[in-house]
């Protein structure tokens, strides 16, 4: 995989996305996509990161 530099921008915790940079809670995508699942939002579970794509090793 190309070299990740973190956005400081743009923390995140999701350890399980190819864009999160271990060791560091941030994001290396220069902009993301946030979106909702939900006909009305009310809380921050109602809203998703569309940008994730699940991290495959090798
Ligand atoms: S794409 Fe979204 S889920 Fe993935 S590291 Fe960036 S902010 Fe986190």
């Amino acid at each position: 995989m190309e070299h990740q530099n973190a956005n400081e921008s743009i923390k995140c915790t999701v350890s399980q996305c190819r864009y999160h940079l271990n060791g560091e809670n941030y994001c290396s995508l220069d902009c993301i996509r946030v979106g909702t699942h939900e006909a009305d939002p009310t809380t921050p579970a109602c809203v998703d990161c569309n940008s994730f794509v699940k991290r495959t090793e090798c």
